[in-house]
C-alpha cells in the first residue's frame, strides 16, 4: 500500500487501558506458558496497531508542520505515548514475574528479559519528579542550540545554516565562521554550564536516590547494556587511545598536505580538499534513481527492498519549508514497512540518506516477517552497525552520485570516519569523569575537556580562540546533554563496520553474505555472541583495534 493511502486512526486511550487491564489480568491467571504466550502474541496485535499510527501521525506531522489536523495528532500522541510506555512497563513486570519464565524466555529471548531488569532498575515513582527536572533542563539547552541567530556577512544565520561556511573552500571566509560560531557559544556559555551542572547533579540525585553510588551505572541501565559494563567500554578506549590517535595524527597530515596549508587550524577541520568537499551531482530525483539501480545492483534482497520502497512512495527526503529538520528512518509494523524522512540539501549528507538510512531500513525489512517484536528492540551499538557497515558496501557505487569526485569522495568518507574514532571515546571519557565527581565546577569541567582533547586529539590548534582553548568544544555535543553515554554506541559500531570493510575489500560476497547474517540476527542474542557467530571480532577483546588499524593503514 502506498504511504499516502495508509488510513490514520487517533489512538483511542479508553480501549488501550481496558486491553492493558484485560492483558495483565489474563496473564496473571494463565495456567501454563504456552497460554501465556498465545496471550502475549495478542500483545504484540494489539501494539502493530498503535505504533502505526503513532508512526503515521507523527511522520504526516513532519512531513508538513502547517497541516492543522496532524499537529493535533501529533500533540495528542506526545501527551499519550508516555502513559502508553507505562502501561507496557506495568505488563513487562508480569512477564518477568511469570512462573513460566524459562519457556517465555525460550520463545522471546533473554536479552528481552534482561532488558525488562534493566529497565525495573532504572525507573521509580519517587523519581518521577526528578525526571520532569532533566526534560526541561534538556528542553532549556535544545531551545538555546536552536534559537540562536548568528550574524556573518550582513545575513543572520542559525547553527545548522551557519555550518556551510565553516567547511567554505576559502580559509579566511570559514575563519570568520569558526569565529562567529564560538563568539555565540561564548555568549551563552555560562548558562550552558549552569544547565549542565543542574543536569549532573539531578541525574547524581536520581542515581542515589535508587541506591546507587553515582549516575554512571543507572546510565548503563538506562541505555540498556545488557551485554557489556564500564570495564569493557574502558579497555575499548585505551586500545583506542593506544592504536587510533596515532593512526588519526599520521591521517591529519595527510589531511594538511591534501588542502594546502602550512599548519592544520581548528578552522580547518572537516575539510578534505582545496576545491572544497565532494557534493552530489544530481537532482534529489536523480539520486533516488541512482539508488535504485544501486541497491538492484548490490543484491537480490536490496533490490526487492530498494523496490518496495519506491513502488509503496516510503521516501518523503525533499526539503521543504514546512518541513521538520532533520532525518530519520521509521518502521510501520502493520504494513511491514520501513519509511525514511529526510531534508536534501545538496550536500553529501543527501547521499548519506541512501546509504546510512537505508541500511538501517534495509534491515528492518529484512527482519518483517519476525514474529518476536523483542528481537528488534535494537542497542544503537548493534543498529549502527547495519547503517554504517551499508556506507561501506555501497562505496563502489558512489561515481553514480559523485561523478568524477567519486574517489575523493570515497577518501573523505574514510578519513573522518577514521578520526570520529577517538574523538567518540573522547566524548565517553569525558562522561565518565564528570559523573564519577559531580562536585567539579563548570572551570574544572571545561579542564577536563581541555586536558582530554591533548590525549585524544593531539594535531588541534585553537590558535588564540579561548573558548576552544580552555574547553568549551563539548558545550556544541548535544548527545551530551540528551542522553548520557549513549555516544560510545556510534563508536562501537563504526569500528565493527571497519571489519565489514577489510572483509569486503578481501571478498566482497563473503563480507555481504554475514553483514546479511547479522541483519537477521537482530538482538536475538547478546552483542558479542552475534559478533562471534558472524565471525566479527569484539572491540573489547584485547588486539582487535590494534589488528584493526594495521588493516585499515594500508588502505590509505
Ligand atoms: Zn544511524
Amino acid at each position: 500500500m502506498k504511504c499516502s493511502e495508509m488510513p490514520y486512526n487517533r489512538i483511542d486511550m479508553d480501549e488501550v487501558k481496558a486491553f492493558f487491564e484485560k492483558l495483565i489480568a489474563d496473564s496473571k491467571n494463565a495456567k501454563s506458558g504456552e497460554e501465556q504466550f498465545e496471550l502475549h502474541k495478542k500483545y504484540y496485535e494489539f501494539m502493530k496497531d498503535i505504533h502505526t499510527n503513532r508512526i503515521l501521525g507523527t511522520f504526516r506531522h513532519d512531513c508538513d508542520t502547517s497541516d492543522e489536523f496532524y499537529t493535533k495528532e501529533n500533540d495528542y500522541l506526545d501527551e499519550i505515548m508516555p502513559l502508553i510506555s507505562n502501561l507496557e512497563n506495568e505488563y513487562s513486570k508480569v512477564l518477568f514475574e511469570s512462573p513460566y519464565r524459562d519457556y517465555l524466555e525460550s520463545k522471546i529471548s533473554k536479552v528481552a528479559f534482561k532488558n525488562i531488569e534493566l529497565a525495573n532498575k532504572s525507573i521509580d515513582e519517587k523519581i518521577l519528579p526528578l525526571m520532569q527536572e532533566e526534560n526541561a533542563l534538556v528542553s532549556r539547552y535544545d531551545k538555546i542550540i536552536a534559537s540562536a541567530k548568528i550574524p556573518f556577512d550582513g545575513e543572520e544565520y542559525n547553527l545548522s545554516l551557519l555550518r556551510k561556511f565553516l567547511t567554505s573552500d576559502d580559509r579566511e571566509t570559514r575563519k570568520r565562521a569558526w569565529k562567529a560560531y564560538s563568539d555565540y557559544f561564548t555568549s551563552v556559555t555560562d548558562e550552558i554550564d549552569e544547565i549542565f551542572d543542574k543536569l549532573v547533579k539531578n541525574r547524581t540525585k536520581q542515581a542515589k536516590e535508587l541506591g546507587y553510588d553515582n549516575f554512571v551505572e543507572l546510565g548503563y541501565n538506562r541505555m540498556n547494556r545488557n551485554a557489556y559494563r564500564r570495564a569493557e567500554v574502558e579497555n575499548f578506549r585505551k586500545q583506542v587511545k593506544e592504536s587510533f590517535v596515532p593512526f588519526v595524527c599520521e591521517i591529519q597530515e595527510m589531511r594538511r598536505k591534501q588542502i594546502g596549508v602550512d599548519a592544520l587550524k581548528y578552522y580547518d577541520n572537516e575539510v578534505y580538499y582545496v576545491n572544497g568537499n565532494p557534493a552530489p551531482t544530481g537532482t534529489p530525483e536523480e539520486i533516488l534513481k541512482s539508488g535504485q539501480e544501486m541497491y538492484r545492483e548490490l543484491s537480490p534482497e536490496t533490490a526487492e527492498f530498494f523496490d518496495f520502497m519506491t513502488e509503496n512512495e516510503l521516501f518523503d527526503v525533499l526539503g521543504r519549508k514546512t518541513k521538520k529538520q532533520g532525518g530519520y528512518m521509521d518502521f510501520l509494523p502493520k504494513y511491514k514497512a520501513p519509511i525514511i524522512f529526510a531534508n536534501f540539501n545538496g550536500t553529501s549528507g543527501d547521499v548519506d540518506v541512501i546509504t546510512h538510512e537505508c541500511g538501517h531500513a534495509f534491515q528492518g525489512y529484512v527482519t518483517r516477517d519476525d514474529e518476536i517484536k523483542e528481537h528488534n528492540d535494537l542497542t544503537m551499538e548493534t543498529a549502527e552497525i547495519h547503517s554504517m557497515s551499508m556506507e561501506y558496501f555501497t562505496y563502489q557505487w558512489m561515481d553514480k552520485f559523485f561523478g568524477d569526485r567519486a574517489d575523493e569522495y570515497r577518501k573523505m568518507h574514510f578519513m573522518d570516519a577514521i578520526t570520529f574514532v577517538p574523538y567518540g571515546c573522547m566524548v565517553d571519557e569525558f562522561q565518565h569523569i564528570i559523573y564519577d565527581k559531580p562536585e567539579l565546577t563548570p572551570a574544572e569541567r571545561k579542564a577536563v575537556w581541555a586536558d582530554l582533547e591533548k590525549q585524544y586529539r593531539p594535531w588541534l590548534d585553537y590558535e588564540d580562540n579561548e573558548f576552544f582553548t580552555t574547553g568549551g568544544w563539548w558545550q556544541k555535543q548535544g548527545h551530551i546533554f540528551w542522553d548520557p553515554f549513549y555516544y560510545i554506541d556510534y563508536v562501537l559500531a563504526s569500528v565493527v563496520a571497519m571489519e565489514f570493510k577489510v572483509w569486503m575489500d578481501k571478498d566482497f560476497k563473503d563480507a555481504w553474505n554475514h553483514y546479511l547474517q547479522l541483519c537477521k540476527l537482530s538482538v536475538k542474542d547478546f552483542y558479542e555472541n552475534e559478533l562471534k557467530e558472524v565471525g566479527l571480532d569484539s572491540p573489547f577483546a584485547d588486539g582487535t583495534i590494534k589488528g584493526l588499524v594495521e588493516n585499515l593503514k594500508k588502505k590509505l
